[in-house]
């Protein structure tokens, strides 16, 4: 078993066969094709979290007593292989004639009780990933699906879930763009920030813009941020691209002075920002080194991400303030925050999440609530901003019910910054630009 050992056969903690073996020998064993199975015994995090509690001989219990209750389970003929520090692979064979399922469901029952590791009762819950294995299929791309599909079943309620190429191909793409991401934060090229103007409704002027990042793919194309947004804040990567987009953005706002346009900016940062010391300091160099006043640039977090950030956030807020930084709640009426959380906040601006415009045509509980949030906010001394304002009738609405500002595709698109500031040169004959 040494030598077998030695070779990478037999796993040294189960004294199963190893992956290596499965990859050799599936193709003499299961000729007649059937159904690979896979089993987590816990996810990551659960199993970090023993190793760290008990140790390395604790985890490795776990695992063995995990693989006993399985082999268990499945009778002797059942020919198992430990794939993974987590997996263990079988493959059930067609003319076997037995019902998977039944047998999964046998699996997810036996792992009902918790598992004995040392002495120590550990309660765990199973991923169970089932893909066809046809005597053709690749053996190493067979348990990546079964994998993904282990990894699906701890979001479904039967225990376990068969290969979905659906949801293997949007992880698949999610964790390609997060690669790429980070290339394209060192890239040059890929990303780029548009511009879209706010209309003041008092002056009819525009003294704002929002900065919204663009990617551009080399292969993949244009990118929402809507899409990989959400990934970078699930990971450490929206701190270098909050970095980069604060960078470029304070860089144009400069260049723009320079040519003679005067305008705020308004910076889409997420909470997760805020907890990053260098955050802060990185925003006030900027300002700084580009010459800016504090005041012209807002900052913007969404009303969910506030909410769910709490205590910590509000502080970082009142830093802001501190520094003269104006503070707008994006997407506002969305996140379910009560308006006694919003009187806390020492925010300056609430934008209305442009969901509500949608209807504000027919809809009288929906136009009730554009109407009042106006009185709202005005009472708490904040300035409001409708967003997503798409046509004439729902300007004309909003000016009427009183809100400060609107922006939308009626005023204009987001733009490249050349051609924003072509835009404000055609708006300067209407009055709409302030120039210096
Ligand atoms: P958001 O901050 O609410 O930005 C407004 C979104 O609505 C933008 O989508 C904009 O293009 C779109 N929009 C503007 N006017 C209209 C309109 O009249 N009708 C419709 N249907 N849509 C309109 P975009 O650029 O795809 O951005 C989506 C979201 O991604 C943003 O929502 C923001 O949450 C996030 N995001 C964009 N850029 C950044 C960034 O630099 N940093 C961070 N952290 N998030 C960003
Ligand atoms: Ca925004
Ligand atoms: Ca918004």
């Amino acid at each position: 078993m040494g030598l077998r050992a030695a070779f990478g056969e037999i796993d040294h903690v189960t004294g199963l066969p190893t992956r290596a073996q499965f990859v050799r020998h599936h193709a003499a064993h299961y000729h007649v094709g059937g159904e690979l199975v896979l089993i987590t015994l816990a996810d990551a995090r659960q199993f970090n979290e023993i190793l760290r509690a008990l140790g390395h001989d604790c985890a490795d219990a776990f695992v063995r007593a995990g693989v006993a209750r399985i082999a268990e389970t499945l009778g002797p003929e059942m020919r198992l292989y430990h794939v993974s520090v987590l997996s263990i692979a079988f493959c059930v064979p067609r003319r076997r004639g037995v019902s998977v399922l039944r047998l999964m469901q046998e699996v997810i029952l036996a792992f009902a009780t918790p598992l004995n590791a040392q002495g120590i009762g550990i309660r765990t819950r199973i991923g169970i990933g089932l893909t066809d294995f046809p005597p053709t299929a690749c053996p190493t791309e067979s348990l990546r699906a079964a994998l993904s599909a282990a990894q699906d079943s701890r979001r479904r309620s039967e225990g376990f879930a068969r290969y979905d190429r659906q949801s293997d191909e949007a992880h698949r793409r999610a964790f390609r763009l997060l690669r790429d991401l980070e290339g394209a934060l060192k890239a040059p090229g890929q990303l780029e920030l548009h511009y879209q103007p706010r209309l003041d409704l008092d002056s009819n002027r525009c003294h704002s813009a929002e900065a919204l990042i663009r990617w551009t793919h080399p292969e993949l194309g244009a990118v929402s941020p809507g899409e990989f947004i959400p990934l970078a804040e699930a990971t450490a990567l929206i701190a270098p691209l909050t970095e980069w987009v604060v960078r470029a953005a304070l860089r144009q706002c400069r260049l723009w002075m320079d040519d003679g346009l005067t305008l705020n900016l308004s910076i889409n940062v997420s909470p997760h920002n805020l907890h990053e010391p260098g955050f802060l300091p990185h925003l006030q160099a900027q300002v700084a080194e580009n010459r800016l006043q504090p005041g012209q640039i807002e900052i913007e977090f969404t009303e969910g991400a506030l909410v769910s950030h709490e205590g910590h956030i509000r502080q970082r807020m009142l830093e802001l303030r501190a520094l003269d930084i104006p503070i707008a709640i994006d997407d506002f009426g969305t996140g379910y925050s009560s308006l006694s959380y919003l009187m806390d906040l020492p925010a300056t601006t609430v934008k209305l999440d442009r969901s509500f415009l949608r209807d504000l045509m027919g809809e009288t509980r929906t136009q009730l609530l554009v109407r009042s949030v106006v009185e709202i906010a005005h009472n708490l001394g904040l300035r409001i901003v409708a967003e997503g304002v798409e046509n004439q009738e729902q300007l004309v609405q909003l000016r009427d019910y009183g809100y400060d500002e609107v922006q939308g595709y009626l005023i204009s698109r987001p733009l490249r910054p050349e051609l924003l500031r072509r835009w404000f040169a055609h708006r300067a004959g209407h009055a709409l630009a302030r120039e210096v």
